[in-house]
């Protein structure tokens, strides 16, 4: 486990990921009964963009860096709130815990010592935020169905291992066995268009009945401090969206995708059923 998010905290990939998962977590909200957010590869929630390893990749300044004069209303306007203006840069947890009701709770679940402690420190102040220290997937099978029968699971792995693809894919198919009408957001790197495809072939094995697409490539890969090529391109899969968030996200990266790269291509598309 060598992986460390840290690297690369507010890139271009996160500014999409968390964009839409505050859209998601939005349109829970939009009803009194409670919801669970879990997060299954949480990471340590809080980000020092201004320390030694972010500053080495600079690559928040390639993503919420370049969104320092936009504007928005709804989940835009929610995540800049969040993410912007700030030496620290909100991860998937925190994010989700600001957004928890009085109703609502959050597991977060870290498999790193030091990162699980450092999010511990990051969630302190929201009693209904949960961090667990253990594997994500193994977890995943056990907490579901959860109470509420409503709710996002967020699976969002390193790719470190070459079979990652197909735990992720694996966890989604346990997930649906046990929980089918939850929204699954499962975040991967887009190093070859075939390994995408596959991907996303995996998720409709896995018995998504309905999902959604959402690519984002740079075109280039952003100049960053230390000259190395970086992800430049990176996609979601959303099963079970909610109603709208098809159209709201595509509406979304219009305007976001020409600031992070002139050349970027970003698209939404429904690869199983549609609305
Ligand atoms: N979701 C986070 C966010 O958006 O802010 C970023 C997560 S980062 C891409 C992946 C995290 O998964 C790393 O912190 C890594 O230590 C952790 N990890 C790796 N394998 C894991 C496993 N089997 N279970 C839980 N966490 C794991």
């Amino acid at each position: 486990m060598n992986y460390r998010h840290a690297f690369h905290a507010g890139n271009f990939a996160d500014v999409v990921k968390h964009l839409t998962l505050v859209a998601i977590l939005l349109h829970l909200r939009r009803k009194d009964a409670p919801f669970v957010v879990i997060d299954t590869h949480a990471g340590r929630g809080a980000y020092d963009l201004k320390a030694e390893d972010a500053a080495r990749t600079g690559e928040w300044m390639n993503g919420i860096g370049r969104l320092a004069l936009l504007e928005g209303d709804g989940a835009l306007a929610e995540y800049l709130k969040l993410a912007r203006n700030k030496d620290i840069y909100p991860g998937s947890p925190l994010i989700a815990a600001s957004l928890l009701r009085l109703q609502d709770r959050l597991i977060a679940i870290e498999k790193h010592p030091e990162e699980t402690a450092l999010l511990t420190s990051a969630l302190g102040y929201f009693p209904r935020a949960k961090v667990e220290e253990d594997d994500g997937y193994r977890r995943l099978a056990a907490l579901l169905p959860p109470a509420e029968r409503r709710g996002v699971v967020l699976i969002d792995p390193p790719y470190e291992a070459a079979d990652e693809f197909l735990a992720a894919a694996e966890a989604l198919r346990a997930g649906l066995k046990r929980f089918a009408t939850g929204i699954y957001l499962l975040w991967f790197p887009i190093k070859s268009k075939a390994q995408a495809d596959a991907f996303a072939g995996e998720v409709l094995n896995a018995g998504a009945q309905k999902a959604l697409r959402i690519d984002i490539d740079l075109g280039a890969s952003p100049p960053t401090p230390d000259g190395k090529d970086r992800l430049r391109a990176a996609g979601l899969i959303v099963v079970n969206p909610p109603f709208g968030l098809a159209a709201e996200m595509e509406a979304l990266l219009k305007r976001v995708a020409p600031l992070l790269s002139e050349n970027a291509i970003a698209g939404v598309r429904w690869i199983a059923g549609a609305e």
